[in-house]
């Protein structure tokens, strides 16, 4: 199973970012008179707990500002029980080791809201010495203890309850755990509901629970100690911790804070098939039969589209995707398709891999000239995802996106922080949009979909014709459970999401924030009262850009690499904004002709690939092995080639030596 993670450089910049940011933290709370937290942690104060850290991570990934409190005894909680009682606190995370040194009827009176309701409160980090009397006292008597060491073995997966307002997509879901050591909590079943329960094979001990206290909802969960893990191998592919390890924390402040966390405006997904053209049938795709299949089980497929098949459309394919908008769309699949023509930069200068996505645009505007469908500017890079430099090049030609098993370029050495590994898109590189998707030709573990759809990130398939092989239907399965997990899911083009993709939360004022990450994007106003949006995106003004509301130039203010504007947007309206770069493109004076012989002899070949040899289960395992390993493949064919040849050559040469009886007859 992948692990889901939060990325980052390495353990000592993550340790660092954590450090940074609580510091930020403490200043704030130092600052008494400005009680404006959304969420108060209370806590020892003797270096960053594990605890803190989670709450760290999940107050950051739903935009809540955290006011940390050291507390150590009684006499100090004063400050953090004001802030806790402010109406822009949504919730409280107070770690085990501090429960005695705050006055919990004073707590509990505090968050009480005018409303009757109560805010919730996690209790973390609970380990077989926080003090019984304390976890009665706070849970109303619903927990009396943690019982341990449990350990945490390599068959060990957390099982999620399903407490629908808290563990909404993940209810039911079993997550990987990463080894270590924790304690069961000691739980009255009256009085308390498990969250989660650490499931061996012999049984289940609740690691996180919620009790009722009166009006108020507390949540309690316990400490975990990793076993020891090794440092990363590579700064990029390294992983802090498992999503299991922070999902108390998520689940606590998703349910806490409500709109006021960033949230998706919808649930989107796309399957995308890579590299056919529009005739009927492409190898085992047959268009009309797969879209009986995206309306029986609803889903919606894109075609990632070799730009140098432009002029190669059947017509009736053509009238299919102009009737079926809502079901196919296509997308820009490199140019050529040259193997890894977007590949190192040492191998193809930048130069012409540039001219490549020119072409590849200019071919696509003759194919939409010539066949009247659009296409998404969104780029799927053939074989794997092309370098940082390339990614910069697509955001100044205006894409909207690039779509890629790894949303990470392949040369890049940009740090990421710790919300990296929990969205399924990053702006990290030359803010543009780079998502990463799902091959949905091997396994894919339901929980990491789950995890995916918890986290209300766009789930993007993807797969090629040879994967139909196996019949037109093979996709039902998986779009059935997208569907089942979160109904109303949105199956779009891959542009379409693109510009869907912002986060909202609802503001003090009772309006919006937005934070966009599409250079184009469709804001919808859901509420029912007109609203401003606040709307907020990295930018670093590499290429000068030009802001437009509804197709009119709109103000915006540059804050350090950001821009922001405010959007008045009435009810049940939406606008449509977009970043327009200028590039000095002329796609008019780009030739378009296919006049590479190897180029051409290549697209053929893989026609016949698709066409004739996935035909045969030898066929396709060939495809497979030679995709894995092309560039040994490669070498593999080309030397067999030249023995065959010299073999050829050689059996020929002796032919001619040996006297033949016809020939000397004939010389005679
Ligand atoms: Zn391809």
């Amino acid at each position: 199973m992948r692990l889901w993670l939060l990325r980052t450089a390495n353990v000592k910049q993550a340790l660092a970012w954590l450090r940074k940011f609580l510091v930020a933290c403490c200043v704030t709370a130092c600052c008494q008179v400005c009680y404006s937290a959304d969420v108060v942690l209370l806590e020892k104060g003797d270096g960053p707990s594990l605890s803190s850290q989670r709450a760290a991570v999940a107050a950051g990934f739903y935009g809540l500002r955290t006011t940390v409190f050291h507390l150590k005894d009684r006499s100090d909680d004063l400050p953090a029980i004001k802030a806790a009682e402010q109406n822009s606190t949504v919730a409280v995370i107070i770690t085990a080791d501090v429960l005695h040194a705050i006055n919990s009827a004073h707590l509990l009176s505090a968050i009480r809201r005018e409303n009757g309701h109560s805010i919730p409160i996690l209790i973390d980090g609970i380990t077989t010495e926080t003090g019984a009397e304390d976890l009665r006292q706070w849970s109303g008597g619903a927990v009396s203890g943690c019982q341990g060491p449990v350990s945490i073995t390599e068959q060990s997966v957390y099982r999620i309850s399903t407490i629908q307002e808290v563990t909404r997509q993940l209810s039911g879901q079993k997550l990987s755990a990463r080894t270590g050591q924790t304690c069961a909590l000691i739980v009255d079943g009256s009085r308390a509901e498990s969250v989660i329960d650490l499931s061996s094979v012999t049984d289940e001990k609740p690691v996180f629970v919620k009790a009722d206290v009166g009006a108020a909802r507390v949540f309690l969960s316990s400490d975990v100690a990793l076993a020891h893990v090794e440092p990363p191998p590579s700064a990029l592919d390294e992983s802090l911790y498992e999503f299991s390890e922070v999902a108390p924390a998520m689940m606590f402040l998703r349910y806490a804070a409500g709109d006021r966390a960033w949230h998706a405006n919808g649930h989107y997904a796309n399957l995308t098939v890579d590299d056919a053209w529009l005739r009927e049938p492409y190898g085992y795709l047959q268009y009309s039969d797969l879209l009986q299949e995206m309306r029986r089980h609803n889903f919606h497929t894109t075609i990632a589209f070799i730009p140098w098949n432009y002029d190669r459309s059947e017509p009736d394919v053509i009238s299919l995707f102009r009737a079926n908008s809502d079901r196919l769309s296509i997308c820009i699949h490199g140019n050529n398709h040259d193997h890894q023509e977007f590949g190192p930069l040492a191998g193809r200068p930048l130069d012409a891999q540039v001219n490549n996505i020119r072409q590849a645009l200019a071919r696509m505007e003759q194919f939409r000239k010539l066949t009247g469908l659009p296409y998404d500017r969104v780029m799927v890079f053939p074989h794997s995802i092309g370098s940082e430099a390339v990614i910069g090049a697509l955001k100044g030609f205006n894409f909207l996106a690039t779509a890629n098993s790894r949303n990470i370029p392949l040369d890049s050495h940009v740090a990421l922080d710790s919300q990296f590994g929990l969205r399924s898109w990053t702006l990290a590189f030359r803010n543009f949009l780079s998502f990463r998707r799902y091959s949905a030709e091997i396994p894919i573990a339901m929980s990491e979909v789950a995890v995916d759809v918890f986290l209300e990130n766009p789930l993007l398939f993807y797969v090629h014709p040879a994967y139909f092989a196996e019949g037109i239907g093979r996709f039902d399965t998986m779009a059935d459970t997208v569907n089942q997990l979160q109904p109303g899911t949105l199956w779009r083009g891959i542009a379409d999401i693109s510009e869907h993709l912002y986060l909202e939360k609802m503001r003090d004022d009772g309006n919006f924030d937005i934070q966009a990450f599409s250079s184009s994007l469709r804001i919808n106003n859901v509420h029912r009262k007109d609203a401003l949006f606040y709307v907020e995106k990295d930018e670093d003004f590499h290429f000068p850009l030009e802001l437009l509301v509804d197709g009119l130039p709109y103000n915006y203010t540059r804050i350090g690499a950001r821009i922001a504007f405010t959007l008045p947007v009435g009810a049940g309206m939406s606008r449509q904004v977009t970043c327009r770069y200028q590039n000095g493109l002329d796609l008019k004076s780009v030739n378009i002709s296919k006049s590479s012989l190897r180029v051409a002899v290549l697209r053929h070949l893989s026609d016949f690939r698709d066409d004739v040899v996935s035909r045969s289960r030898i066929g396709r395992t060939f495809i497979r092995v030679y995709t894995d390993h092309e560039e040994q493949a490669n070498v593999g064919i080309a030397t067999v080639l030249m023995v065959l040849f010299f073999t050829l050559l050689v059996i020929g040469w002796r032919t001619w030596r040996t006297p033949h009886p016809n020939r000397e007859q004939r010389l005679e």
